[in-house]
């Protein structure tokens, strides 16, 4: 049976804030790291984003803060300024009946205002490593009496080039002090890390699904990239969310993405790392508000995010990597809520997709689009272009053709116009070979026709607008296409 709260002897202020935020019970990572840490160990857990992983190392800080004391007494790196802030809005939450003072120390940001609250009494540091150390270097962050120092996301700090940083920042701390180290994963680099600057961590692995994930439906739909934005629509059609967070994969695709669905009248704004910090937090401010729906962002950008309300993950653009995954699909079913995590992809990416849902021992369907609204307006558009296109290029055959004619008759007009000097057999037999010409002519037309219409025929299934030099599904030129060989849109 789980543990719970009132089992690891928390102050009756923080079990408060654990009852505010509607924590029922621990997470598998909070019921083994908390006791550990409360005994004052070293510790490296293993968890994923959406295993309660903050709380995990959270709790048990505030449990042991000092109100009273002016000295920084925990330090918490992290990769992102995104998940610094995060992790401060976090410590307020919990601590919400504690007197406790947080700062986050983020790139991006006004250092000037960040050295004037550096002032003030500050207990909890959370920072990214290259804007604390040069708080550091600076003389204004002094480290000399933390007894906590967290390693947040510790792989990706490695994967981001921050080690060096990293060592100079845990070296200007006290030996003493306890280290909590939390990774997704385990390379080499942070196993380094760990051997040097940890003393005899246990390390707790939380394996396969996690609690938080486990609520969320995973499931994706094959779609050709010329379809996708359509696709998107009518996903967000079908689903109705309430605030869904869609991920493209660079900065280019998340500002036109966010353009095509303005463009279809939703509320979407882009997210993407070269926005100013101001600009960012703001769009988060915002979507946290529900002033607009769908927030369309980038890795990067949406790191560490946790919006209360996002019901719906949709990878517009699938990543390439499994971490990525997880942490874009942990956007959703935050704190026990329910949530859908919704990937389009190409039919060659199925493969990449089964090894997602491996590695993560989650179930991850195909499902069939049904025809929306909108695909049915675009094929109507299609199909139209396509007529069009048809019309125009009945027209030019048929200039050409009375180009043609016009060239056979010049000799019989020219002829006719100078009658007085022809013979009366003559000009009969000049009728008559106007007659076998004219013939000739709709003999031509007819059998061109013919032939237009076989090739239209081809292109299109009978019955359906393309039948009269319509449509078919496999692209949206407004050019005729090459006959479908059935893989396009996947509706099965
Ligand atoms: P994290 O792994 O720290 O990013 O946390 C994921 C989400 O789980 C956050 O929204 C937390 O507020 C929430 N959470 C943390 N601990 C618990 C818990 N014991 N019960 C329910 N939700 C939790």
């Amino acid at each position: 049976m789980a543990k719970s709260f009132a089992s690891f002897g928390f102050r009756p202020e923080l079990m408060r804030g654990i009852q505010d935020l509607y924590y029922k019970e621990p997470t598998p990572i909070q019921e083994e790291a908390i006791p550990l840490i409360l005994e004052g160990k070293d510790v490296i857990g293993q968890a994923q984003t959406g295993t309660g992983k903050t709380a995990a190392f959270m709790l048990p800080i505030l449990n042991g803060l000092l109100e009273g004391k002016r000295d920084i007494q925990a330090l918490i790196l992290t990769p992102t300024r995104e998940l610094s802030i995060q992790i401060a809005k976090e410590v307020e939450k919990l601590g919400k009946h504690l007197n406790v003072n947080v700062l986050s120390l983020h790139g991006g940001t006004d250092i000037d205002r960040q050295l004037s609250k550096l002032k003030e009494t500050v207990h909890i540091v959370v920072g990214t490593p290259g804007r604390v150390l040069d708080h550091m270097k600076r003389g204004s962050l002094h480290f000399g009496r933390i007894s906590t120092l967290v390693l947040d996301e510790a792989d990706k700090m490695m994967e981001m080039g921050f080690l060096e940083d990293v060592e100079q920042v845990i070296v200007g701390t006290p030996s003493q002090r306890q280290v909590l180290l939390f990774s997704a994963t385990m390379p080499d680099l942070v196993k380094k890390l760990a051997h040097r600057f940890m003393k005899q961590p246990p390390h707790l692995k939380i394996e396969g699904k996690q609690k938080t994930v486990e609520q969320i439906e995973q499931f994706y739909y094959v779609v050709n990239q010329s379809d996708k934005t359509d696709a998107l629509v009518d996903v967000l059609e079908q689903e109705q969310p309430y605030l869904t967070i869609v991920f493209a994969n660079t900065q280019v695709r998340v500002q036109q993405l966010t353009a095509r669905l303005q463009e279809n009248g939703l509320t979407a704004q882009a997210l993407y790392g070269d926005l100013s910090q101001n600009k960012r937090e703001q769009l988060m401010k915002q979507f946290r508000e529900i002033r607009f729906q769908y927030l369309i962002a980038t890795d990067i950008a949406a790191r560490g995010l946790d919006v209360e309300g996002v019901t719906h993950v949709i990878n517009y653009d699938l990543p390439n990597d499994v971490e990525s995954y997880i942490h874009r699909v942990g956007r959703t079913g935050r704190a026990g809520q329910k949530g859908k995590a919704i990937s389009l992809i190409s039919p060659r990416q199925k493969n990449l997709m089964g090894r997602f849902a491996k590695t993560t021992k989650a179930s991850i369907e195909e499902r069939i689009l049904q025809a929306g609204r909108h695909l049915d307006a675009g094929r109507r558009q299609r199909a139209e272009e396509r007529e069009a296109h048809f019309i125009e290029l009945r027209k030019q055959q048929q200039q050409e053709q009375k180009k043609e004619k016009d060239k056979e008759f010049a000799p019989v007009r020219e002829a006719i116009k100078k009658k007085a000097k022809v013979k009366p057999g003559y000009k009969k037999k000049l009728a008559r070979e106007l007659d076998e010409l004219q013939t000739k002519y709709e003999q031509n037309r007819r059998r061109a026709e013919a032939i237009a219409a076989r090739k239209a025929g081809k292109s299109a299934k009978p019955g359906t607008a393309a039948g009269k030099g319509g449509s078919n599904r496999a692209g949206n030129t407004g050019k005729p296409n090459r006959p479908s060989n059935g893989k396009g849109r996947s509706r099965g």
